[in-house]
Order: C-alpha cells, then structure tokens, then sequence
C-alpha cells in the first residue's frame, strides 16, 4: 500500500528521519489498517521509505530507507544490530552487569520499540500499533540473539493508542518464557529487584547507569539525599562509594519499599541508610544544612509541549529549595527527562534557581543519557535527559 507524499515533503526522509506527519501526506491509496507496513513514495510515484502507518499527527514511522520484507529476518537482523552495539560497548554478556537497553527506539532505527533487558528477561514496550502487532516476532527474534535471555515481557497497555489495545487480545503479558517471582538483575555490580509487572516504565530506570557511577565517585563521607529515589539506585551507589548517611525520597509507599529492598539485597540492614514517603516540595522546606550531596531526579514535568512554561517554573522552584538549604561545599545532581524541555532551557531554570538563592554555583559536569540509549543523528528529538552536576559553595 503507497502513501504519496506532497511535493517538497520528501525532503526530511531524503535526511533520513524517521517520521512522516499527517500534513506531508497527499493521499492514501488503499485503505491501509492500523498498523500495517506502508511505501511511502514522493508525489511522482518514486519509492522512498517504508514504516509502520498510524492514525494520529505521525502517520508513518519509518522502518527501512531500502525497498525490502519486513519479515522474521528483517527483525533478527535489526535486533542483532542492536545487541551488536551493546556488546561493543561492555554492557552485554558481562557477568557484572546484566542490565541495559537493548532497542532504544528511533536511536536504533526502530521507531516506536523500546526493549529493557534485566538479566534473563527482556521487557518490551511498544508506542506504536505497528509494533504491538510485531510484537511476537520480535520476541522471538530477542530470544535467538541475545544471549541468556530466556523470558520476554510485554509492557505496553500505558503507553499505546487506545484503540490497538481493543482490537487484539490484552496487551500485556509474558510473550515467551515466564521469570521468577522476583527477578534480581545486576547493574555495575549492583543487585536490584525489577517489579515489571507494577513498576514505572519496563521497571527500572536504565537510563541513569553512568550518572549514578559519577555520583558514586563523589559520595565518601558525604551526607546524602536521593530526591525522587524510585527503586533507591542512585542511593546503593552513594552507599558502595562511602557516604557518611544516605536518606532515599519519594511520594510512592510502593518506591521507598522497593528502595529499601535493595539496598537490604546489597548492604544488608545498614544504618547508615533511611527511606522517606515524602512529597518532595514539603520535605525539601525543611533540609537547612543537613545534606551535602543531593540528587534530584524528578518524573517529567512537561509530557507535553503546552506545559512547558510550569514545567519550567517547577525545575527552578525545586532546584532553588536544593540551593538555599545545601552545606556550604555540597554538590547538587539535578536532572530533567522532559523530552520538551531543552538543554538550553534547563541549565535557564536552575540558573535562575542559583541567582535567586545567591549562592557561588558551578558546572561541574553536563551529563546526558547512557551510550545504550543513542541519539539517531537525523533524529534529535530522542535527546532527553539532561543534568547538572554544580558545586554550591
Ligand atoms: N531517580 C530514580 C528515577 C526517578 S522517577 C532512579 O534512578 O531510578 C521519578 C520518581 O518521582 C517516581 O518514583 C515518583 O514516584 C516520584 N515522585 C513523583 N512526584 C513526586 C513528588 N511530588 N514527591 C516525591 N516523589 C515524587
């Protein structure tokens, strides 16, 4: 089935990305199904692209610049691409670490897929209708490359158009295998229960490895607090890198649990650490002095773009708490993973969050998400986390 694009609207897949808009579209021949793999071709009829179509303002997710079957060997080959990455960058097949992402989407030319890999057990996640129906085949295929994977996981009733979720059998579910009760996985060395089943996102935050490795360094005989701690990772690595105490943060019962699950799967019953079910904002009112490292890793404020402005005003009011109350000499890791949010405009609003506490602030470093969630050149929308690492004297 053909989607001809209006005159001019080849322009961006001639650039290679990997996204085709509702306006680019002259007409549909056919009467493609949701989901279902489409040509796309420039308004003289010539062959450029071929992706998964949708209904919405992205209506074509491109798949392959080259005319070819999307079929079994179409994913074994892009899966094994994917694996071949991870394997060159240390984080598969390492008895030390045995978490990572293995498909990050657009990053690795396969738009709307996210894959997690914890341990023997991948979670799948699709955001696409075209990958909710791919999603056996894929399975399969991660089962064939990817060494030691046994079980895949389907994750995806939060995060697919309404409408696939009715038309197929229920979305989420075991799609090969079946892990046990509580999956351990292992990230740098250090062990976590992943809930997939119940927990945010494929359950574990992957994208946050190589900032908890720098937060590590610059833990000993530091007073610690993990803000938004989640499962607790930044905080068992503030514990293995020496910190004096260790207090984990967040709103969820459910997180602080998990939190102090991990860290009892690591340190056993350590004193030094503590875990609150706190609102941020109120238990962020009342720190004065007590801490001299402090993490701030917040859930997206802006999902969208119409939120940015208070999205924006609730980086510098949380980053401005952190700075009117740190030690003198602590170090503050402050993160946003607003797709929306730019670089630029996050470093604005805890500048402006520094200007207003008056305190002497500096860059220490600027970090971004981990090798295994690569940014596709043609693509810079999958550039998301941004932080800060600032000495507050
Ligand atoms: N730092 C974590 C990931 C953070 S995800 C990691 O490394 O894994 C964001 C977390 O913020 C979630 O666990 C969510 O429960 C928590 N959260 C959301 N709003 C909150 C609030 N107002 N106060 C405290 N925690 C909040």
């Amino acid at each position: 089935m053909n989607i001809i694009l209006k005159k001019g609207k080849e322009e961006s897949l001639r650039r290679f990305h990997p996204w085709i808009f509702s306006g680019a579209v002259q007409r549909i021949e056919g009467q493609p199904e949701e989901g279902a793999v489409v040509r796309l071709c420039d308004w003289q009829g010539n062959f450029l692209a071929l992706g998964h179509y949708q209904i919405g303002s992205i209506t074509v997710r491109v798949l392959s610049f080259v005319e070819r079957e999307i079929d079994n060997d179409f994913w074994k080959e892009k899966i094994t691409e994917a694996y071949r990455l991870r394997l060159s960058l240390n984080l598969a097949e390492n008895t030390a670490n045995n978490t990572y992402r293995l498909v990050h989407g657009e990053g690795d030319g396969l738009p709307g897929l996210i894959v997690d890999v914890y341990a023997d057990s991948a979670v799948l996640q699709a955001h696409s209708v075209g990958m909710h129906y791919a999603r056996k085949a894929i399975a399969e295929a991660i089962v064939q490359v990817v060494k030691g994977v046994k079980n895949v996981y389907y994750k995806s009733e939060s995060t697919l158009p309404f409408k696939a979720q009715y038309s197929d059998e229920k979305a989420d579910g075991y799609l090969i295998g079946k892990a046990s009760e509580e999956p351990v996985a292992m990230e740098n060395g250090l062990k976590f229960r992943v809930d997939w089943l119940r927990g945010q996102k494929t359950g574990f935050f992957v994208d946050q490895r190589d900032n908890r490795s720098l937060l590590e360094r610059y833990a000993k005989g530091r007073r610690v607090l993990n803000m938004f701690c989640y499962t607790g990772g930044f905080s068992f690595y503030a514990m293995r890198g020496g910190a004096e105490l260790v207090h984990s943060v967040d709103s969820s019962a459910k997180a602080i649990e998990l939190t102090n699950k991990n860290v009892a799967l690591n340190f056993g019953n350590d004193p030094r650490h503590e875990a609150f079910a706190v609102d941020a904002f109120k238990y962020l009112d009342n720190i004065d002095g007590k801490y001299d490292l402090i993490v701030l890793d917040p859930p997206a404020f802006a999902k969208h773009r119409d939120a940015l402005r208070n999205a924006l005003r609730g980086y510098q009011k949380l980053n401005a708490k952190a700075f009117e109350q740190i030690r003198p000499g602590g170090i503050l890791f402050t993160f946003s993973c607003s797709q929306v949010v730019s670089r630029e405009q996050f470093r604005l609003a805890v500048f402006s969050a520094a200007a207003q506490s008056g305190r002497n602030v500096r860059i220490l470093h600027q970090l971004t998400q981990p090798a295994d969630h690569p940014v596709n050149i043609y693509h810079p929308e999958g550039e998301y986390l941004k932080g800060l690492v600032l000495f507050v004297e």
